[in-house]
């Protein structure tokens, strides 16, 4: 059952063999698979319910109502970067864009040998990796949907010997409208409530939204609930709930799941909770065509290089709607005007980082999260190979000027002139970013006191006490996390499937 916290009770009180918060990559596949257990599932999501017939066609009002923060979310630091998060029944994947990637064998080695991870192997992953891509139906990006701005890039990518891929996506019956991050209107992008939540809801999983968990219960070192509040439409406290479980699941992402706990004071041993933030930086490549090339139709996100992924380099597409990418060109007045007048005639790529940067989260007032960041100077180095590789392919593909996301360098008309990006040194406050992916802020390895929890995802410290979404991840993935977020979570559901005696009396 989905239901709205706004018709229950006041002063709600519940009990069940697990309370998990959050409904995204994280808390959905664990509801659904311990439900499948036949566990008895409560699963409690501060946003609300949005369906493809009510979805809002103005993008700033579609991110009022599904972003956290009306999309607003910023990192303080140099520079300071935007970092939209969802907050909806889904979480941040009912407005993400649907790329789907496993994480590379190399990345996971990489962990494996710092922090131990013992309890798990690249071969335990793998049959999750093969289940969530079939309840999510992810498949290539079929070339017809790619539109005219991955074709364009392609073809000069081509020119330039560097190879593009259409990107593997969940999605059924796309028709390629490049709404994707506003909550895909076909109902085509197979986010999680279109899957795993509705699955677990069916096996009797009872899931509430406008429902946030504000205390966790802990007595002698192992958890026995969560306490919050019932919010109105306003997102105000309606009223109070109280839910006792053996088993508390967070997985309210990589930002509200450490304030959760810093919040709390525990689980803290080892003073990492909120540290290792990392959260791939990324940046775009506008370029401006003589022709028409209506980038808005097609796949947004359809297509990849990663030809430069071993430097830390993604190139991945992407495309907006006029009124944000107004906000996202490096000018005003007059001169904006005049860009926007071309919209019809632009295209554009994005530029993702591998961050070997890292931040913190710490607890700010209220429910208001903290983030720091500073991007360092190696990784501003790869973003200034990125955007001129960027930019090259669009010159190859025929654009007459490229607007570049560098200070002093905001309108380019040829390969020439690109050489200049040599000349000085471009310094991390130059560039003008944005971010995705917010991971690692609560770290899993074997040591106690260098991570948060261990490779099964419970705690350290707290028995019962688990987090399955992307804080866990001990450094930069290096390609879109979500499926590798849902991977992780259902191997700590099989782990407490396996193990119910341990937790459930
Ligand atoms: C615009 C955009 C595009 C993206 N595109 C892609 C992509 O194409 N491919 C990809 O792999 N990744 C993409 N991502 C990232 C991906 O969606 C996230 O990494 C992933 O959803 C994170 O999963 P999570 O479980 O950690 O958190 P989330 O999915 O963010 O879920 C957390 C949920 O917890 C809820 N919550 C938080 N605190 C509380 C509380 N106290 N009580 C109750 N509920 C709470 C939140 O409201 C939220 O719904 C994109 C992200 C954005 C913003
Ligand atoms: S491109 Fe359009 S139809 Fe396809 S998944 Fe995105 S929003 Fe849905």
């Amino acid at each position: 059952m989905i239901t709205d916290s706004q018709t229950l009770e006041e002063n709600f009180y519940a009990s069940a063999d697990v309370v998990i918060v959050g409904s995204g990559a994280g808390g959905a596949p664990m509801a659904y698979q311990l439900a499948l257990a036949g566990w008895n599932v409560i699963l409690l999501e501060e946003g609300q319910k949005h369906s493809p017939y009510t979805f809002n066609r103005q993008s700033w009002e579609a991110m009022k109502e599904m972003y956290r923060d009306s999309g607003m979310t910023f990192t303080i630091g140099t520079p300071s970067i935007p970092l939209p998060m969802g907050r909806a029944l889904g979480g941040t994947t009912l407005i993400n864009s649907g790329t789907c990637f496993r994480i590379r064998e190399e990345v996971f080695a990489g962990w494996k040998k710092e922090f131990g991870l013992s309890e798990i192997e690249m071969s335990d992953l793998l049959p999750r990796f093969e289940q969530v891509e079939s309840i999510l139906n992810v498949q290539e990006t079929p070339v017809e949907l790619l539109g005219s701005n991955n074709r364009l890039f392609s073809e000069g990518a081509q020119k330039l010997g560097v190879m593009t891929k259409p990107l593997y996506r969940n999605f059924k019956n796309c028709k390629g409208v490049g709404l994707c991050v506003f909550g895909c209107p076909e109902n085509a992008k197979q986010s999680m409530e279109k899957n795993f939540l509705p699955n677990a809801s069916e096996l009797g999983a009872k899931i509430i939204t406008s429902a946030r968990v504000e205390k966790i219960c802990v007595k002698r070192n192992t958890v026995t609930g969560v306490e919050g509040s019932f919010l109105d439409d306003r997102k105000k406290r309606r009223t109070k709930f109280k839910i006792d479980a053996p088993v508390v699941v967070l997985s309210c992402g990589a930002v509200h799941t450490p304030h959760l706990l810093l919040s709390n004071g525990i689980a803290n041993g080892s003073g990492q909770v909120g540290h290792n933030l990392h959260i791939h930086p990324a940046t775009k490549v506008i370029a401006i065509f003589d022709d028409i090339i209506n980038a808005w139709s097609g796949v947004p996100q359809g297509c990849y290089s990663d030809d430069y992924a071993s430097e830390g380099i993604m190139l991945e597409g992407f495309f907006l709607p006029p009124a944000i990418l107004s906000f996202a060109l490096p000018s005003l007045g007059m001169k904006l005007k005049k860009y926007m007048a071309d919209y019809s005639k632009m295209a554009g790529f994005g530029v993702m980082v591998t961050d070997s940067s890292h931040g913190k989260v710490i607890k700010g007032m209220g429910h208001m999260p903290l983030i720091f960041y500073n991007l360092n100077q190696t990784d501003t180095d790869k973003f200034v190979k990125g955007i001129e590789i960027a930019a090259k392919i669009y010159f190859e593909a025929g654009a007459t000027k490229i607007l570049l996301p560098i200070h002093g360098f905001d309108e380019v008309s040829s390969i020439d002139e690109l050489k200049k990006l040599h000349q000085v040194k471009i310094s991390p406050s130059d560039l003008e970013l944005s971010a995705f992916h917010p991971m690692g802020t609560c770290r899993m390895g074997d040591n106690p006191k260098t991570s948060v929890v261990n490779s099964h995802l419970e705690s350290h410290e707290i028995k019962g006490l688990f987090v399955a979404d992307a804080s866990i991840f001990p450094s930069s993935l290096g390609v879109n996390p979500q499926i590798s977020i849902m991977a992780f979570s259902l191997f700590a559901a099989d782990h407490l499937i396996r193990h119910k005696d341990r937790y459930l009396i």
